[in-house]
């Protein structure tokens, strides 16, 4: 009997022995950084002349891992190869199928600590936001094999005299699975193992900022002698082989995390039909947030203002659910304000393998964007807290607060993806939703509040995906707060949820007269 579905623990780094385990693993792991990962296609792993680099956002001397990169030609081999490999993993048993991510899911927890610390040294994040994408791989796993199963079982139909009917989920075919860097394990290992335990088989093509954790999970599925060819690894840089893969004739469905922008040029380019096409495309897109947290007159003021800069600073504002906006009640405004303020610089900033709280941005690319963001609030608001680099052989940022906003202000509407906050007193509760309400995203939010009336009212009202109440705006947990969002924040999958394998199969409805 299959155990029902628990979410693995975090890990409490206050153990001496997890604390130590911790210091080991990073220590193995840095005495393995610098090699180099082939593509794999069909099993066979491929090194090419083009390579692209890893490095350590937090000490930029540091390689992490080479990674060989595919081009169209590889590309197309993979689509080959994938498309061959459909012909029988479609077939194979849905419990046979669930067993691999079963398996999978039990091997990375033995080695939870060693897959953090890749995360640590390739995107900067500390310990703790470390672990929880390794948990949330495991728990991806654990879960979709479950309803893989679940799916499996005969479907509930109305009863019609003389016949025998019944209903069942099969794949829809080879996939183009494009995940982003900031959950590198955890959404790769997600979205991947959704779709091959649906039945399909893919093609990942890792985001370039972290190719090295997803090629270690590639050498984690062959250990579990997952089939060749059901995964087929294709890092490479997404405006060249991310345009061929969207477009090719016999991709079936791409499943996409990312950015608004790169969400609707692939939306646009999968609608069109390639010649010999013979279907729709079906497209998952995970995309951007602007989110908040809106905080009544009533709220616990120190949980309020703890899960603002929690919400607003968890591994440097780098998370599509962090709370880039906080939204506050006039009538408590100055002493919530005195609380961010002063929570906000006691974050210590530093190396992520000495776990400070706040670690670098990701590359080079991201640091100027946000420090652009940083000049255009200077702009817009009073500067609070923050507002400039910090010291570092890195892409180090200071958690930066504004102030004196106005609702349509840049730094109120564009997702900036990094340690900066955007502070508005609202005058009062129903304003507050607005101002919530007013950007073109959609995905998370929290209210704090102690008022029954205000808390009914913010449930139909504060349109987004993830509603939270009287807690922080990230960390969802799967199966608990499945998560998705409205509007450009992308078609609101409900990843971790019971709706998301259906986004990866079609409903076959087979009648038999008797
Ligand atoms: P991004 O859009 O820059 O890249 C995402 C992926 O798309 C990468 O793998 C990239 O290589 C690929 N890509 C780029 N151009 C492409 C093209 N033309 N064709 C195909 N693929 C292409 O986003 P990012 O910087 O990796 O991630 C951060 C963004 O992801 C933020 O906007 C964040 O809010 C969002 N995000 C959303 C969710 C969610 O569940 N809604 C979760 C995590 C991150």
């Amino acid at each position: 009997m299959m155990m029902e579905f628990r979410n693995e623990p975090f890990t409490n780094f206050n153990d001496p022995a997890n604390k130590q385990a911790m210091q080991d693993a990073l220590a193995k792991v840095k005495a393995e950084l610098g090699k180099e990962y082939p593509l794999v296609i069909g099993g066979e792993k491929i090194f090419t002349e083009k390579k692209v680099k890893s490095i350590n956002p937090g000490n930029i001397d540091e390689v992490v891992g080479i990674q060989s990169q595919a081009d169209q030609e590889l590309a197309e081999k993979a689509i080959q190869t994938a498309l061959e490999t459909f012909k029988t993993w479609q077939y194979t048993d849905p419990q046979a199928r669930a067993g691999y991510l079963f398996k999978a899911a039990a091997e990375m927890r033995r080695r939870k600590f060693e897959f953090a610390a890749w995360m640590v040294y390739e995107v900067g994040k500390n310990w703790g936001e470390a672990d929880a994408d390794v948990a949330e791989a495991i728990d991806f796993m654990e879960f979709y094999g479950r309803e893989m199963l679940r799916l499996s079982e005969p479907q509930p139909l109305v009863p019609l005299a003389g016949e025998d009917n019944r209903l069942t989920y099969i794949p829809l075919g080879v996939g183009v699975i494009i995940p982003p860097w900031n959950f590198p394990l955890a959404i790769m290992v997600g979205m991947t193992t959704a779709a091959v335990v649906s039945g399909n088989t893919v093609l990942l093509k890792p985001a370039s900022t972290s190719p090295i954790i997803a090629a270690k999970f590639i050498e984690l599925m062959e250990q579990i002698g997952l089939p060749t060819g059901v995964i087929n690894f294709l890092p490479g840089p997404g405006s060249q082989i991310g345009d061929f893969l969207v477009e090719h004739a016999n991709t079936r469905f791409i499943s996409f995390t990312g950015s608004r922008d790169t969400g609707l040029h692939i939306n646009e380019r999968a609608a069109k039909a390639a010649q010999k096409q013979i279907w729709v495309k079906r497209l998952v897109a995970e995309m951007g947030g602007k989110d908040a947290v809106v905080v009544d007159s009533t709220a616990d003021l120190e949980e309020a203002a703890t899960g603002i800069v929690v919400s607003a600073f968890g591994f440097q504002g780098q998370k599509c659910s962090a709370g880039s906006r906080a939204i506050i009640h006039k009538d408590v405004y100055d002493v919530i304000l005195q609380k961010v303020i002063e929570k906000t610089k006691a974050l210590q900033i530093g190396l992520p393998e000495e776990n400070y709280a706040v670690g670098p941005v990701v590359d080079q690319a991201a640091f100027d964007k946000i420090m652009n963001y940083i000049e255009i609030g200077k702009q817009e608001g009073t500067l609070v807290a923050g507002g400039g680099a910090a010291e570092g052989n890195g892409y180090y940022i200071q958690p930066t607060v504004f102030t004196d906003v106005k609702p349509d202000a840049v730094i109120m509407q564009e997702e900036i993806f990094g340690p900066v906050l955007a502070v508005y007193k609202a005058e009062d509760f129903a304003e507050a939703i607005e101002v919530f309400n007013n950007t073109e995203y959609g995905l998370t939010g929290a209210l704090y509040s102690n008022n029954r009336e205000h808390i009914e009212y913010a449930r139909t009202r504060m349109h987004c995906g993830n509603l939270y109440f009287n807690r922080k705006c990230t960390g969802a947990l799967v199966g608990v707060h499945p998560f998705g969002g409205f509007n450009m924040s992308g078609t609101d999958s409900k990843a971790g949820g019971r709706d998301y394998l259906l986004l990866f199969t079609q409903a076959k409805l087979v009648s038999e007269k008797l």
